[in-house]
């Protein structure tokens, strides 16, 4: 068994992109520079959006966070966007979700600028994406993609069963899966709350990718010999011996899992530090211009 480990890799991602930023501004470039709009005092989005803009100042980019009071009204949250789309200094744009309950996510996704959309949530995007045009691909899927690549693992013709169909990790990642590039070529199914034995469908699996959020949900049991298995799950559950008082569980009982595994990916350590890796990548691509003229 092979652990996939997602922490080297992104180290690895973020020191190319490092090398890359330091070489553009010696050559008299201006640095990347991703904004981030964070509404509320979530716990974790603010955890996650600190960790995106110190991850920005390791890379040598620029960055800027913009924090909205709960109680910001979507008509003054869109001004913001639009301002930022006519601002030629920002490349990247990202809206940390959830939104308050208020605020229409769509909307906010419309009117964003899609070139600048580095979260590759934006209608335009996600269309590129399924018909194979250049976007930005969703930091997790990309991240996914990205392991797959450096741990060269064959995806032609396998069958990957993704369990999950969320907008942002499990439909993506089951179409990047299906198309013709490399990672991808596998014949894939996508399972969700309504699939009838989900254990039948995950025991067929070469490469299972799950993504669900509920913790230790797939058992040896349902793990095919040999499988290479991609842990999207992050749920914090209540840990007392931690001073935190919590840990993160992945979706998978990767105790009584990871001997049957070729391949598979811990929680924490696999899929989780390699998304802020590939937003960061998105962004330099968004520098560059490299995927909307
Ligand atoms: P969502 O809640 O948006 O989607 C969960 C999916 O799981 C849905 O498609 C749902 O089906 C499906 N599902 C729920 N219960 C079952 C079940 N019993 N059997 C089969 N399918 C089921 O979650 P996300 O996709 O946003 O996230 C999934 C997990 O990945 C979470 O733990 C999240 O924290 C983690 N995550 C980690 C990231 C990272 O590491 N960087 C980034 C993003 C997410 P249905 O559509 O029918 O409701």
């Amino acid at each position: 068994m092979i652990l996939l480990d997602g922490k080297k890799t992104s180290e690895a991602i973020q020191s190319e992109i490092a090398a890359e930023v330091a070489q553009i501004k010696a050559e008299g470039g201006k640095a990347p520079h991703l904004a981030a709009i964070l509404v509320g005092n979530d716990g974790g989005s603010m955890t996650y959006v600190n960790n995106k803009v110190l991850a920005c100042e390791r890379v040598g980019f620029e960055s800027t966070l913009i924090h909205y009071d709960t109680e910001v009204t979507e008509e003054e949250l869109l001004a913001k966007i639009k301002e930022i789309n006519q601002d030629d200094t920002v490349d990247g744009l990202i809206v940390q979700l959830p939104l308050p309950k208020h605020i229409n996510a769509n909307r906010v996704l419309e009117v964003m600028d899609y070139k600048k959309d580095v979260d590759g949530f934006h209608p335009v995007n996600v269309g590129h994406m399924v018909v194979g045009l250049p976007s930005y691909l969703p930091a997790t899927p990309y991240g996914i993609m990205e392991l797959l690549d450096r741990y060269k693992i064959e995806t032609k013709g396998k069958h990957c069963v993704v369990v999950g169909r969320s907008n942002i990790v499990g439909l993506p990642v089951s179409i990047l899966m299906s198309k013709c590039t490399f990672p991808g070529d596998a014949t894939v199914t996508i399972c969700h709350r309504h699939t009838v034995d989900l254990a039948s469908h995950t025991r067929q699996a070469d490469i299972l990718i799950v993504a669900v959020g509920q913790p230790l949900m797939i058992k040896a049991d349902m793990v095919k010999e040999g499988a290479v298995v991609i842990d999207v799950g992050t749920t914090r559950v209540p840990d007392a011996t931690r001073e935190r008082g919590w840990r993160l569980r992945g979706d998978v009982d990767f105790d009584n899992v990871a001997s049957k595994c070729s391949y598979i990916t811990p929680v924490p350590g696999g899929v989780g530090p390699l998304t802020i890796s590939m937003l960061l990548k998105n962004t330099l691509r968004a520098a560059k211009k490299e995927v909307h003229a």
